[in-house]
């Protein structure tokens, strides 16, 4: 989906004209990958717009900068305001919050220390990352032939630039087989992550996801779902599954700050239990019901611009 411009990017600590939030060429992040970044969704409500999780995606982004060595100038509640004064100032209702801090233009090599780090935070209006319909219908997916990362090879949890050539070669199979997802297996097989979102299924009314692993990205939408689940009374599992155990679930779907809450209707052609959905659409309506009021906010995660 093209990005659809704001006004506004907010870069190094000012709002400057979207077309000016430029970079060099031989910018580090664009050479060695070297960019802590985050994506957060602001959701329009009946109290005004709010940021999901604002609190949690900045201490992420400060973790991530910090595995690679990209120095931020700013405290983290600098930066929560910042994507507070992003979306409000480009009046954005509603939005996609792209906040990136990286490495920028300076001596050849990746570990050189004289690189000045830029930070800048973009906030444009955004529609489903899966499809129009993706959220009530579902999406096909395929297990990739492309593993996760294994251990000890780049610091699980962080969010960083160079993690997303795996995330791109899911993504490539997943378009070439004429699916909308692939399914990441670890290196030793087990089921991990999509490119893009985390896994959940569900068999016999239980909820299981794989547990944190250096093969997943700790997402927010993924805590948050095992929040609500258990607020629901929902028996939540995490632990290692043989990918066998996708073809048995009873339900299934992906959770992101992108993919929200989606379906997953088929898994290598093979349809997903018998299209019966009665827990992931508890947990659909309990998580969009935040931002339309019809589920109490009891854990402060919704942040006012
Ligand atoms: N896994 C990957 C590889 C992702 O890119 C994302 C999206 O950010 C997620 C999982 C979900 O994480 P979150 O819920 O924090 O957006």
């Amino acid at each position: 989906m093209p990005i659809q411009e704001a006004d506004y990017i907010w870069k190094n600590g000012e709002m400057i004209p979207w077309a000016e939030a430029t970079t060099h060429v031989l910018t580090h992040a664009l050479l060695y990958g070297t960019c802590a970044f985050e994506g957060s969704r602001a959701y329009e409500t009946n109290d005004g717009t709010v940021v999901f999780r604002n609190d949690a995606h900045v201490e992420r982004l400060f973790y991530s900068a910090r595995m690679y060595g990209i120095g931020i100038k700013y405290t983290e509640d600098e930066i929560i305001e910042a994507t507070r004064r992003t979306v409000r100032e480009n009046g954005l209702k509603s939005a996609y919050i792209r906040t990136n801090a990286y490495l920028g233009y300076g001596e050849m090599s990746p570990a050189a220390a004289n690189a000045p780090d830029d930070f800048v935070i973009a906030a444009f209006p955004w529609g489903r990352y899966m499809g129009a319909d993706a959220i009530e219908k579902g999406v096909d997916v395929a297990v990739s032939s492309w593993r996760r990362l294994a251990g000890s090879t780049i610091p699980a949890g962080a969010k960083l630039a160079g993690n997303y050539l795996s995330s791109r070669l899911i993504a490539m199979e997943a378009r070439r087989a004429g699916v909308t997802e692939g399914i990441g297996l670890s290196h030793e097989g087990l089921l991990s992550e999509a490119g893009s979102a985390n896994l959940f299924l569900v068999k016999g009314g239980k909820l299981m996801t794989p547990p944190f692993s250096s093969s997943i990205l700790h997402g927010i939408t993924r805590a948050s779902i095992i929040t609500l689940a258990k607020d629901l009374g929902i028996e939540v599992v995490e632990q290692e599954m043989p990918r066998e155990m996708l073809y048995g679930a009873d339900e299934m779907f992906f959770t992101g700050t992108a993919a929200e809450i989606t379906p997953i209707r088929q898994v290598d052609g093979i349809e997903v239990g018998k299209g019966e959905r009665s827990i992931t659409s508890a947990l659909q309506k309990a998580f969009f019901g935040l931002f339309d009021g019809t589920t109490e906010d009891k854990w402060g995660w919704l942040d006012r611009v």
